[in-house]
């Protein structure tokens, strides 16, 4: 029986939405009515919603993801001459905004396993000049939290971690906001809680920090017309943050879809580890799957991608070229084989299907497509 027909994306937005579209429609009306627009009762009840559920006593919402990570390194007082340590395998942001603080990226490699910064190749490129270490919580699981947390501890440095991928994620029962002085979150579209638009949103157990942040989000006032510091025009929206409400009491069932797709995934390829090797969770990780990453080894990665595109399956190369090398970042002085996990994770990995509106019929689709090609 032929079963080319099954089509899967890698994301079903429009499926998503069409569920909610009576309760997400009901909140737009409610915010138009309202004629409150930024940073109101939607935004404040999305953020206390948030900060339960991420462990951490404050989070503030933002513009979009790059945002909170641009105002959590000016919160913490990092700019010119200092030195951020981060992966050169994740999405651009997360380096872009450690340059846009006026500070210095440097590259450490990632664990082959977990795709995830590598805590001793962070440790080792500590100097004086270190600011803050910043770990990528990368495609739904957390970074080596415990093992970050030490480094950080012993040589009295901030952990800011790029959470925007892994909303709900933790590690060893423990939410992803009560690991680093900050966390940060994105709410594109596509990530596992996504708004109509941009959104972002920033975790701290620290009062201070969520002051600062406060003040620098909205143009650095400390109220009415006075300003303590050159800011930023950083709000969430109402309208993203009523849509988001809607959607967030779905997220924990959303991501426990996710976790029952991958396994599905896990079960049905185990066995052709000659040609690809399946995603590794870290002991102690509840892994959200914001995305489900294989490697694809013997250099046949872009053909399985090409037959599977031609079986209906999309998928995607996250991320196909590393940090490190990009045109925009020369100036950084790296060169290939700096970073080599890092550069042979950007030649075998491919991200497939995983959302949470998919069925186990499409999963099958794809794992048997996938099996085909090897045949
Ligand atoms: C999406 C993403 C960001 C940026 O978030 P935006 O909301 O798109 O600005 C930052 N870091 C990582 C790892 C991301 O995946």
């Amino acid at each position: 029986m032929e079963d080319t027909i099954i089509k899967a994306g890698m994301a079903d937005l429009q499926a998503q939405h069409g569920a909610l579209r009576a309760e997400l429609t009901a909140a737009f009306d409610e915010v138009m009515d309202s004629c409150q627009f930024g940073l109101g009762p939607n935004v404040a009840a999305l953020e206390a919603e948030i900060a339960a559920e991420s462990g951490t006593a404050h989070a503030l919402g933002v513009n979009s993801g790059t945002d909170a990570l641009l105002l959590a390194m000016e919160a913490l007082g990092i700019g010119p001459g200092d030195e951020v340590i981060t992966s050169p395998f994740t999405f651009v942001a997360t380096a872009e905004t450690i340059c846009l603080a006026g500070a210095t990226p440097v590259f450490a490699d990632i664990d082959p396993h977990t795709f995830n910064l590598d805590p001793e190749k962070t440790a080792a490129k500590i100097t004086s000049k270190t600011k803050a270490i910043m770990p990528v919580h990368l495609f739904g699981q957390m970074a080596d939290m415990t093992k970050f947390g030490e480094i950080a501890k012993a040589h009295g440095l901030p952990l800011i971690a790029d959470g925007a991928q892994a909303i709900g994620a933790s590690q060893n029962g423990r939410k992803m906001g009560e690991w680093a002085e900050i966390s940060t979150l994105s709410f594109f579209p596509t990530k596992n809680l996504g708004a109509c638009g941009d959104g972002g949103m920033i975790l701290t157990p620290s009062a201070e920090i969520a002051e600062e942040v406060r003040v620098l989000r909205f143009h650095g006032s400390g109220g009415g017309y006075i300003y303590k510091r050159v800011g930023y025009c950083s709000r969430l929206d109402e309208m993203q943050a009523a849509f988001l409400r809607v959607k967030a009491k779905r997220l924990t069932a959303w991501n426990d879809q996710r976790r029952a797709n991958a396994g599905q995934y896990l079960d049905l390829l185990a066995d052709l580890d000659e040609h690809i090797t399946l995603p590794a969770t870290l002991s102690g990780n509840h892994h959200i799957y914001h995305q489900f990453t294989l490697r694809v080894r013997n250099g046949r990665r872009d053909d399985l991608q090409k037959y599977l595109a031609s079986r209906n399956v999309s998928s995607a190369v996250y991320y196909p070229l590393s940090l490190h090398v990009q045109q925009g970042y020369v100036h950084l002085g790296y060169t290939q084989g700096d970073l080599p996990e890092s550069e042979l994770a950007t030649q075998e990995v491919l991200s497939l299907p995983v959302h949470p509106d998919l069925n186990s019929e499409q999963i099958a689709h794809v794992a048997a497509s996938i099996r085909r090609f090897f045949e």
